[in-house]
């Protein structure tokens, strides 16, 4: 299969190119280099069956050609990050609203197979956990610029799904819970990476709000491999939403503190206000558990990582990165 990946050059998009070219796919990637980066996709460059376009989303003649040459296509590219789209709200908007609308439009041009990324925080405040997809979505107010974020991503989804209903086009729907691993940053506010490099060097770890909240952490290697099955059966998962994260819930306190232990760290916690974090009135989730029971049926998929294992793939990657850098400092 000759498959599409916008936003190819970023966390998951990165993964899931090494997990395709394995498997012997041919990859073309799609990326502005905005949050993703040339060093996600260094390891690629030569390889046969891969080439890559650094391209903004909205250039329609670039999108074109590389649909009109594709299978299929998995669309990442977005504005992530609650930091992110909290300090940008414009580029968030426009980003994901336009980007999908410019993907969709190629996509019905050359009927590809289309797997389109959502995010858990369209379920917002929903308080009946877990989240299943048929699900009423509770959104915040729409001064809290985070949730722009949410609407964007659900403006997206309906925009699949009204191309499935209308025009046949196979499109599928994955909403990710927390996906992290090797090569994540946290740059953009995702905690795991920065508790990851808060221990690894003796800083405390800046908790958010009380530390209570919770998440559900999932590998991205589970989340790649759900993703690869997704795209071999349209047949059965065109026009459908899945949930795409672990059962796995743990709050923030005790992240950091499993961090910690993991690491073999001095560190100690420190609590912020969320004012502080990110903005005055800023509003969290306090728990966020998927169902994946509809995936499971559907693809017979199940995450298989512990949240042990991934704090070790993470604690390793983060580790050989600050090591990398003291060398490069003294070269
Ligand atoms: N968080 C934290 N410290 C940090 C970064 C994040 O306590 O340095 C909290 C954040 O407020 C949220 C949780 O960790 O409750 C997960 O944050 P992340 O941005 O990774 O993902 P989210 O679930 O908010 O999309």
């Amino acid at each position: 299969m000759n498959i599409l990946i916008t936003g190819g050059a970023g966390f998951i998009g990165s993964h899931l190119t090494r997990t395709l070219l394995a498997n012997g796919e041919t990859v073309a990637v799609l990326d502005n280099l905005s949050t993703g980066s040339f060093e996600n996709i260094r390891e690629f460059v030569g390889h046969k069956r891969f080439s890559f376009a650094i391209e903004e989303l909205n250039n329609e003649l670039v999108l074109d050609r590389l649909a009109s040459q594709a299978d299929a296509i998995v669309h990442l590219a977005a504005a992530v990050g609650v930091q992110l789209v909290v300090e940008r709200p414009t580029e968030t908007i426009e980003t994901n609203v336009m980007g999908t609308h410019t993907v969709l439009k190629a996509a019905r041009r050359y009927r590809c197979r289309t797997l389109l990324a959502s995010t858990s925080e369209v379920y917002g405040k929903g308080v009946r956990t877990p989240f299943s997809e048929e699900d009423d979505l509770l959104l915040g107010a729409s001064s809290r610029s985070r949730w722009s974020y949410a609407a964007s991503k659900l403006l997206d989804e309906f925009l699949g799904l009204a191309a499935y209903r209308e025009y046949g086009l196979p499109v599928t729907i994955t909403r990710f819970f927390n996906t992290v691993g090797p090569g994540q940053t946290g740059r953009y506010g995702m905690v795991v990476p920065r508790f990851v490099r808060q221990a690894l060097q003796g800083e405390p770890l800046t908790v958010y709000g009380d530390g209570e909240q919770s998440r559900c952490f999932c590998h991205v290697s589970d989340t790649v491999r759900a993703l690869e099955a997704l795209l071999n059966r349209p047949e059965i998962t065109a026009g459908e939403i899945y949930n795409i994260g672990s059962g796995d819930e743990i709050t923030i306190n005790a992240l950091a503190q499993t961090v910690i232990d993991r690491a073999d760290s001095a560190s100690s916690l420190r609590h912020i206000p969320y004012s502080e974090a990110y903005a005055p009135g800023f509003e969290d989730m306090r728990r966020r558990v998927p169902n994946t029971a509809k995936i499971e049926r559907a693809i017979g998929w199940r995450p298989t990582h512990t949240l042990e294992q991934i704090l070790d793939d993470v604690i390793g990657y983060e580790r050989t990165q600050l090591l990398g850098a003291v060398r490069d400092a003294h070269a």
